[in-house]
């Protein structure tokens, strides 16, 4: 194959995926607002051809080859018969357990070394021990101010004010069961529950920063305008979270920044327990590593198996972008690493 031919074969899977992915996009919106099950990815995804396409003469169509191997990637491992049974086990640590050994057990048929090189694979992190914040995990939870919090229309504006994205760029449902942004060739959708308190609105935060990138990638080709690394695109909904601290009353923000690092810690944690599953083969590592078993903390973790890496790199790159960074960031599409960004 000439490099005409890697860029034929790209443009030519970006046009028949594009209208599936669509269409896969809509009904996710519609299962998280529903609160179901979301749907399997388009069968036309775990083609060999996707898995394989690749350029080596440009990094711009080599970012759109790999975001589509990527996502066949997630197509095949997500129906392959060992992952298929591993998900039907319950949303527990022992649960847990059965998912990480499917996906240890996945990793060759899917070409990869290890689960380690499946994981970073599908969503962009190493799979390594997170150095983490140790900090008293039992210190007390700061009283709830009695001063109001902002709206979320006035947290809406400023995150996308500082992004350097028009607001309406980014269409919001707050009548979510579950949250998660969506980018279509239709434009960026976030998805979360209604916001009434300072849990919600951080929920809500942490997707308008998925949402805002997401709408500075829209109009990309199809490859390109895709989050991302898994882990780049969660650092920058984690950055939005922290930048929610800034616009709190100070008291409020006290509250946010407690817990924010209980999150952090949490994170780091899972992410070393996820390490020594995968990777040392402990299986008793989460009652070991976790502790006192928190399911909300780890609900992400107990769905996605190996995304425990993803969520800590995100959490210690602490991404900072200046006003207007993070629409510059989008518009040059697809990065798999922070370094990608610059
Ligand atoms: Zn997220």
């Amino acid at each position: 194959m000439t490099a005409f031919d890697d860029e034929l074969a790209i443009e030519a899977w970006e046009g028949r995926l594009a209208p599936l992915l669509d269409a896969h996009g809509a009904a996710v919106i519609a299962a998280l607002r529903g609160g179901t099950a979301r749907p399997p990815w388009p069968a036309a995804l775990r083609t060999p051809a996707v898995a394989r396409l690749a350029a080596r003469h440009d990094p711009v169509w080599a970012a759109r080859a790999r975001t589509l191997a990527r996502w066949s990637l997630a197509a095949r491992l997500a129906a392959a018969p060992p992952m298929i049974a591993a998900h039907a086990a319950p949303a527990t640590a022992a649960g847990l357990a059965i998912r990480h050994r499917a996906l240890v057990a996945c990793a060759p048929a899917m070409g990869c070394a290890d689960a380690a090189a499946l994981v970073h694979a599908l969503f962009g992190a190493p799979l390594a021990p997170a150095a983490s914040p140790e900090l008293d995990d039992d210190d007390a939870a700061p009283p709830a101010p009695a001063a109001a919090l902002p709206g979320w229309p006035a947290v809406r504006a400023a995150l996308a004010d500082h992004a350097g994205v028009d607001p309406a760029a980014v269409r919001v449902c707050d009548d979510g069961r579950a949250a998660a942004t969506v980018l279509t060739t239709a434009g960026a959708v976030c998805v979360f529950p209604p916001v009434g308190d300072l849990a919600s609105l951080t929920v809500a935060a942490h997707e308008l920063g998925h949402g805002v990138y997401a709408a500075a990638l829209a109009g990309l080709p199809l490859g390109l305008a895709a989050a991302p690394s898994r882990a780049v695109d969660e650092a920058i909904a984690a950055w939005a979270v922290r930048a929610l601290e800034e616009l709190l009353p100070p008291a409020w923000a006290v509250v946010a920044r407690w817990r924010r690092r209980r999150g952090e810690r949490a994170r780091a944690r899972l992410a070393r327990c996820e390490h020594a599953a995968l990777v040392l083969g402990h299986a008793d590592a989460w009652a070991r590593a976790v502790g006192p078993w928190r399911p909300a903390l780890a609900a992400a973790v107990l769905a996605e198996p190996g995304i425990a890496a993803a969520y800590a790199a995100a959490d210690a790159w602490a991404l900072a972008p200046a006003r207007g960074e993070i629409a510059a960031w989008g518009q040059r599409g697809a990065a798999w690493a922070p370094a990608g960004l610059a």
